[in-house]
């Protein structure tokens, strides 16, 4: 079976060449399978992993705009819909210039796992832009807005495909998204869009979800091996809504978070991150972190985001984007003695620094199953739409926490079937591939 593997990798490099970051994905899932393909030999016969790289549906558009200055842009539109086995497609927008159709590929397809290991019925997918809001006025960022949904409002719905924010896309976007789809659709579709505002019907919760789900679940992984968050030495990365609630909820499990950063530079504050500081700057004035110094003399700015992870913590989250730790740093890490990382961010550890974590005893929270908690919000305002109604904050909570011990505990159990008890990397990639490839297997040849 470690053939079958390599050679559905190979037809990647043959038929994509150029799509690097997608095939590392899939390789860091398909290679942690190996031993349930081996007791499954229907899922070879199927060809369930030929048909799990390609995407259902890959839609590529223009996007026209003008800009406050009355000149015309141009940008490029995505929306990768990978799989709809386990319900509609489910994903995020991300509107950042690195966007390329391998980064969507290769998001869309975690999505899909991610999505599965929540236990909710959503596929998976990923979209959006290259489109750079930085600097963008508010005027600008909704005829940007504008524009995308004229084109995508043909391939989403709320039994269809529910897009949701991602880098670049918070609750200002999903508003003029979810208004321009509204226009043209002439219906109130509350669940085509989700991380919508609260008082039009978004969930209590959802901003709070990735972060907070992230620390659920690393506060279980630490439970299982008797450490206690209190008074641990927390490095966050990134500053946008992942690492915010990533950091507020260490602080209130009393972990000290010592970190944060943005796409210029880290703080570092020895006396530990002033949240409402950060708040005020990022979410209030959508300003720059190194902004944060001026109001704190104790706290250092440093230029660059790498030095982040130079920085002695017990606990590294990594919250920001994609490949933000590779093996130099994670060499790092473990040589200030790093215990645990959660991966808040999607795929911010490359495949080297991962498995040099692993030989190196840390425990290992991977993305697909640390931040699945956005997600999985997600789904429960597509519920709350359904039904009409508006959970409590504390319902919403709740249940996240159930669905982060869930995830942990199928995650464990098939790491110790499969694998070693702590790979969670295996465990995670094990439980939600066996699912989405039960189901494919029940609905036929598609
Ligand atoms: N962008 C988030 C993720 O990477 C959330 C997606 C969603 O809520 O649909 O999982």
């Amino acid at each position: 079976m470690k053939q079958y593997v390599a050679d559905v990798l190979a037809s990647i490099e043959q038929k994509d060449p150029e799509q690097k970051m997608f095939h590392d994905t899939v390789s860091e899932v398909f290679s942690s399978i190996v031993p349930v393909l081996e007791v499954h030999p229907e899922y070879k016969a199927a060809k369930i992993l030929e048909r799990m790289i390609e995407p259902e549906r890959t839609v590529s558009f223009r996007v026209v705009w003008q800009d406050d200055k009355g000149e015309i842009q141009i940008n490029r539109g995505y929306r990768v819909q990978m799989s709809s086995a386990m319900g509609p497609y489910k994903g995020g927008l991300r509107f950042h210039p690195s966007v390329t159709l391998d980064v969507l590929k290769f998001l869309a397809f975690e999505q899909v796992y991610k999505n599965a290991l929540t236990g909710l019925p959503i596929g998976g997918a990923k979209g959006g832009s290259d489109f750079d809001p930085h600097g963008r006025s508010d005027n600008e960022i909704m005829h940007f807005c504008q524009s995308f949904m004229t084109e995508l409002y043909r391939h989403i719905g709320p039994n269809v495909d529910a897009p949701a924010g991602d880098i670049g896309v918070g609750g200002r976007e999903i508003g003029y998204l979810f208004g321009q789809y509204k226009r043209i659709r002439d219906r109130y579709d509350a669940g085509v869009l989700t991380g919508k505002r609260v008082d039009y019907w978004g969930s209590l919760a959802r901003t709070e979800a990735t972060g907070y789900g992230l620390l659920y679940f690393v506060k279980n992984m630490l439970d299982t091996k008797g450490i206690d968050l209190k008074d641990k030495v927390v490095v966050v990365s990134g500053s946008g809504n992942v690492a915010t609630y990533a950091i507020e909820k260490a602080q209130e499990f009393g972990a000290k978070v010592v970190t944060c950063s943005d796409s210029n530079g880290y703080v570092y504050d020895p006396a530990g991150i002033d949240l409402a500081a950060v708040k005020e700057i990022k979410q209030v004035r959508r300003g720059r972190i190194k902004e944060y110094v001026e109001r704190h003399p104790q706290a250092e700015y440093h230029e660059g985001c790498r030095g982040v992870w130079t920085v002695k913590c017990d606990i590294a989250l990594p919250c920001a984007t994609q490949g933000e730790i590779d093996l130099e740093s994670a060499k790092e890490l473990v040589a200030n003695g790093v215990m645990a990382v959660g991966e808040g961010a999607n795929m911010p550890s490359s495949l080297d620094a991962i498995a040099y974590f692993q030989q190196n005893k840390v425990l290992f929270a991977p993305a697909k199953a640390a931040n699945a908690g956005g997600v999985a919000v997600s789904a429960l305002e597509m519920s709350q739409n359904s039904e009409r109604l508006q959970w409590t904050f504390e319902e919403v909570d709740g249940r996240l926490k159930d669905i982060m011990k869930n995830i942990y505990e199928g995650a464990r159990k098939n790491a110790e079937k499969y694998a070693t008890p702590d790979d969670l990397v295996a465990g995670a990639n094990i439980t939600a591939f066996v699912r989405v490839a039960d189901v494919m297997l029940a609905q036929g040849l598609v």
